[in-house]
Order: C-alpha cells, then sequence, then structure tokens
C-alpha cells in the first residue's frame, strides 16, 4: 500500500541533504564546538555554517541566530526570557487567540506572575488586522506575540504589518512571531521588518525533530531560561546538538531557492482539492482560502467525528490530522476561536502538503473520504 502522507504541518519527513548532514557530523564532526583543539573546532564550523544557511533564509545576521531544541523551547524563551528582561518598562502582553500551546500555556504562567495578557479574538470573518493590535498597544505593553501562521487552519496573520503598528504606538514594545509554519512557505525579510523575535521549527521544514532557531535581533535583551556552560553568550547554555544543527542547515540551504516554487505547487494543490471537495455536500472548508497559506486547509465532514475519520482514513495508508498533533483530540480552541460552530469543531480533519504531495494522492484521499462517509457512523 502506497502512504500518502498529508499531515506535514505535524511534521515532515526528513530529506536527503539534511539526514547526510547529520550522519557526517555524527561521524566525523563528532567534536564539542567549545572545545579548544582541532576537533572542537570543526564542530564549530558546522555551527557556524548552519547559522549561515538560516541568516540567508530569514534575511538577518548570522549572530542574531540562536539554536533551541525547537520551537516550543524558542516559544518559551523568547516570551518569558524578554518580559522578564523589559519588566521594568510594563507589564501588559498582547497575543492572540489562536496561538499554539507553548505560547498560549508560557502566557498563563505569566499571568500568574502578574503580567497582564490580552488576547486579541479574530474578526467576525475569522481574520486579524494590524489595526486591532495598534489599537491594545499602550506605554505598558512590553510584548506582542503572534503567529505568523496558524498551524491548525492555516491562516496568514499580518506580522510585519502587526510589527510595524505595534511600533508606531510604542518604540519600546517587543514583537515575537511563532513562524513555525510559515518559515520556507512564505517569502520573509527580518531586516528592518520592526520583528525583533522569532521562533522556527526544524522538523516541520524536513529537518529532524529536536531542533529550532530563534531569532533574537540584535540589542534585544533575554533573561536565559537554562543555566550552565554559557553557551550561545549564555543565552542557551547546553552543549550544541550539531547533528541536530547541521541537519538544520542543510534543510534550510536545500530548499531556500524553492519558496517561490513551492508556494505555486501548494497553490495549484489546493485549488484542485478544493474543488474536488465541492462535489462533496457533506464537506465545509474551514480555512478562510484567500487569507491562508496553500499548504494547509482545514475541512470538517457533516456528522463524523474527526478521530472516525482518521482512523478510516489510516486503514488506506492516508495519513492526516484532526486539528492539531499538539491538541491530541481535544476539542480545538483555535477553531472555536475563529468563530466556528461546535458541529465543524468535532468534525475538523487537517490537511497539510509537501513538496511530495502529488493530484493523484488528492484523488485517491477524495475517493476514501466519499467512501468513509458512506459507510461511518454519524453523530446523532
Ligand atoms: N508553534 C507552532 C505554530 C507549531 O505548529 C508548533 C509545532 N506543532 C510549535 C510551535 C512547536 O514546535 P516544536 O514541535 O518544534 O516544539
Amino acid at each position: 500500500m502506497q502512504e500518502i502522507y498529508l499531515d506535514n504541518s505535524a511534521t515532515t519527513k526528513p530529506c536527503d541533504a539534511a539526514i547526510s548532514a547529520c550522519i557526517q557530523a555524527m561521524e566525523q564532526n563528532y567534536g564539542n564546538p567549545s572545545s579548544l583543539h582541532r576537533k572542537g573546532f570543526e564542530a564549530e564550523q558546522l555551527v557556524t555554517k548552519a547559522k549561515q544557511e538560516l541568516a540567508k533564509a530569514l534575511s538577518c545576521e548570522p549572530n542574531e541566530i540562536l539554536f533551541t531544541s525547537g520551537a516550543t523551547e524558542s516559544n518559551n524563551l523568547a516570551i518569558v526570557g524578554s518580559v522578564h528582561a523589559n519588566k521594568r518598562k510594563g507589564n501588559k502582553i498582547i497575543t492572540t487567540a489562536i496561538e499554539h500551546p507553548s505560547v498560549k500555556e508560557a502566557m498563563q504562567m505569566l499571568e500568574q506572575q502578574g503580567f497582564i495578557v490580552q488576547e486579541i479574538l479574530p474578526r467576525e470573518d475569522g481574520t486579524y488586522h494590524e489595526m486591532d493590535f495598534f489599537q491594545e498597544v499602550d506605554e505598558k505593553t512590553v510584548l506582542v506575540s503572534c503567529m505568523w501562521v496558524n498551524n491548525e487552519t492555516g491562516l496568514i496573520l499580518p506580522v510585519e504589518k502587526i510589527a510595524k503598528a505595534a511600533k508606531r504606538k510604542n518604540p519600546n514594545t517587543i514583537v515575537h512571531v511563532d513562524a513555525v509554519q510559515g518559515f520556507l512557505k512564505l517569502p520573509i525579510k527580518l531586516k528592518n521588518s520592526g520583528i525583533d523575535l522569532l521562533s522556527v521549527s526544524g522538523h516541520k521544514v524536513y529537518a529532524p525533530k529536536g531542533i529550532g532557531t530563534l531569532y533574537c535581533k540584535k540589542g534585544i535583551r533575554l533573561i536565559p531560561q537554562t543555566f550552565g556552560g554559557n553557551q550561545q553568550n549564555g543565552i542557551r547554555s547546553g552543549t550544541e546538538a550539531t547533528p541536530l544543527i547541521a541537519a538544520f542547515g542543510a534543510a534550510v540551504e536545500s530548499q531556500r531557492e524553492q519558496v517561490l516554487e513551492r508556494a505555486e505547487h501548494y497553490q495549484q494543490l489546493r485549488s484542485y482539492l478544493v474543488e474536488r471537495l465541492n462535489e462533496i455536500p457533506d464537506v465545509h472548508i474551514n480555512s478562510v482560502l484567500e487569507h491562508s497559506a496553500s499548504h494547509i486547509i482545514n475541512i470538517s465532514i457533516a456528522n463524523i467525528r474527526s478521530e472516525v475519520m482518521l482512523h478510516f482514513l489510516e486503514q488506506y495508508g492516508i495519513y492526516v490530522s484532526s486539528g492539531s498533533a499538539c491538541a491530541k483530540g481535544k476539542q480545538s480552541y483555535v477553531l472555536s476561536a475563529l468563530h466556528l460552530e461546535k458541529e465543524f469543531t468535532d468534525t475538523a480533519i487537517r490537511i497539510s502538503f509537501s513538496p511530495d504531495t502529488t493530484i493523484k494522492q488528492l484523488d485517491c484521499f477524495i475517493e476514501h473520504i466519499k467512501e468513509g462517509i458512506n459507510t461511518l457512523a454519524k453523530i446523532k
């Protein structure tokens, strides 16, 4: 049975370039980057090269790149580290109602410490507008944290406009962006963008799990959240994970030039899929297509619970997600915040493409969705 993997927003299969770089780092450049001898120097060079690759992809400086264990850590460090470093400037934080749990839960922790966290809701049409952030930022606002592309629906938030609007109101406000689902899917230039901190994750871009990056603009201060040997300027202590870092750098290098070409591929796949889905009266499209990135689409299938359809498709080697992998079956607070009725949130399926996804695979997916609708038990 051929596998049809349509869950690339949960994680991706590492690419060949990442796998070879990882193996080479383990077999040959296994030194500790902090060691003073040649083996250490070789390992340090791997880290330097990977920083250059990330910096080119983000249009920033290599010394503005920090490596972490993934975007969960990047988000935690960016949020907690920046507000604690700047707490004399204010105690108000602005975020959205549709953030990933690694942002949402960090915010809840800060609320318990006395910070005031304000969640901005989407507008009636399920989109976000920079003016809603402009209105909320005041002289006490220390941080605005906002995702770029929502992981459940693909909704694009205008982060560059939000950053500029926030700075216009209060130039001292720090702007953090969770860019996990947008990185290498949409173009971005960090230089002069107003964005101060930005998180990305390796395993969403064909590198292994357990590696992430935090872009930290020169001059932005963070209170470290890990304590130890002062690696990475003391902001993120711990021996650098050189095999993962090398793999991440190689994955980024191999994709950097393909962002636009891939975006076009995803656009074609999504248009085709939407056309085929429109043949099925029981299907409702939850993503606001004209404001969403094309590699993610969220749909609901009337009266069939998400997990039931997910496991039905799995029998045919088709892998999709119910909401996001992180939500693990819980009803999605993201879809609720985006004004979706409960009947749609209980039956939501997320489909996410890779460069290897084909029209033929989508045809197969559609045939099995139709079969599922005809055979599965319906929610009463
Ligand atoms: N933010 C978003 C938007 C995500 O989709 C994810 C991964 N599901 C994360 C943060 C966390 O990334 P990681 O798995 O690297 O910790």
